[in-house]
């Protein structure tokens, strides 16, 4: 189950940065494999170097295009509150801004 932040206030810093920038996914190799159906196939589990988030891809045999994807997020990652981008930016800029002696964004 997915348990996502209320508001963007409510945001980890690492999950903020991520829902903005995207996920920072390290190496991993891809390795065959051979699913639950007997099928041969490949996959990939990345796992972002950031907030912790997991992406497991499983392979076409042949083409190696994603057949299957599905995520694990931590807790706290993705926002119930409706959002843009740009409130993602100003988030962090007022959280840098909170950071700085004159407390002044921008
Ligand atoms: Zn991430």
């Amino acid at each position: 189950m997915r348990i996502k932040s209320d508001t963007i206030r409510d945001l980890k810093d690492k999950h903020l940065r991520c829902l903005l920038l995207g996920h920072a996914w390290g190496d991993a190799p891809i390795i065959a494999t051979v699913l639950e159906n007997g099928l041969e196939a490949w996959k990939q589990n990345l796992t972002c170097e950031s907030c912790g988030t997991r992406r497991f891809d499983t392979l076409e045999p042949k083409t190696f295009d994603v057949w299957r994807r599905h995520y694990e997020w931590t807790p706290g990652y993705g926002c119930n509150e409706p959002y843009v981008r740009a409130d993602l930016r100003a988030e962090r800029a007022y959280r840098a801004s909170a950071q700085q002696p004159n407390g002044q964004v921008g």
